[in-house]
């Protein structure tokens, strides 16, 4: 058995000249639960070149989607932007991570805070009936620098809302909160900043995090993952891990060289 399986590029979608989204098909013999990460790459001089990625599409949909960066001469994604439709990805066959429901404790409101590419484990988190079966609200929120890089905008604001099975779930219990730091928007600033200062909780009409009623996934990069874990943390909230549910779950987006 290879140790690799393929998916063929079913489309590609170029959000702004740093971040695009691709589709592929899916192996059978691929299972993973939402929010997972899994290998992917291309071949080099004879060689699979892989790096982490999640899996942005839901577990029962027939394609697997990734949302992916483009690094200037980074060594995957300087070849991977340039995928067409038919080429193929190497897919690894091990998926795995912390972002998953059974790593939280049960809940009222579910947050979902990204930035950037961050955002991908929960498009398959916020496509799941479960996750709206298991919690009142789902509050995605996602930091971003310019209105450009709010990928998935239309998904959320009125795709899923129309969407046959989850629309329903998705209008009553979905609320998504786009954040930019470096243009005007609507919600201009950090994650952190709308935390500290209780914007977040008063533009939702929710109260302030607790983790008497509140649950957290976050993912983003290394130092965002930092200044929420210690805000989170400092409000009580235990992390959970794949072995122990707790309050808060968290995954990086990307790993610093
Ligand atoms: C658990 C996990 C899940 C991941 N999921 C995704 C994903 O869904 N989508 C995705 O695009 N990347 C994801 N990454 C990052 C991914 O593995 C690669 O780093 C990325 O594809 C760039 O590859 P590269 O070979 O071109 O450059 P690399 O040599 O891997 O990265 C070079 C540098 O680029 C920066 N960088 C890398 N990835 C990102 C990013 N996503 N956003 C901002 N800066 C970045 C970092 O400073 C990094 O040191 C994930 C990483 C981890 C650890």
């Amino acid at each position: 058995m290879s140790a690799f399986l393929e998916g063929k590029v079913l489309s590609v979608h170029h959000w702004t000249d740093t971040l695009f989204s691709f589709t592929t098909t899916r192996d059978e013999a691929l299972r993973f639960k939402n929010g997972h990460f899994i290998m992917i790459g291309l071949p080099v001089d004879g060689k699979p070149l892989l790096r982490a990625y999640s899996v942005a599409s839901a577990n029962y949909e027939d394609h697997l989607e990734f949302l992916s960066i483009k690094v200037p001469n980074g060594p995957l994604t300087s070849r991977l932007q340039h995928i067409k439709v038919g080429d193929s990805i190497i897919i690894g066959r091990k998926p795995t991570g912390t972002l998953v429901l059974d790593y939280l404790l049960p809940g009222k409101r579910l947050y979902l805070l990204s930035t950037g590419t961050g955002l991908a484990p929960f498009l398959s988190i916020t496509r799941d009936p479960e996750t709206y079966e298991k919690y009142d609200e789902v509050i995605l929120v996602h930091g971003v620098r310019t209105v450009a890089e709010l990928a998935y905008y239309d998904l959320f604001t009125k795709d899923l809302k129309n969407h046959e099975y989850l629309g329903e779930m998705v209008t009553n219990q979905l609320k998504y909160y786009p954040t930019v730091t470096r243009e005007d928007f609507v919600n201009r600033g950090r994650i952190t900043q709308h935390i500290e200062t209780g914007k977040l909780f008063e533009d939702l009409g929710v109260p302030p995090l607790n983790p008497a009623e509140d649950r957290v996934m976050i993912c983003g990069s290394p130092d965002m993952l930092r200044d929420l874990k210690a805000m989170v943390e400092a409000r009580g909230f235990v992390e959970g891990n794949t072995s122990t549910p707790g309050d808060f779950v968290i995954e990086r987006a990307f790993a610093e060289q």
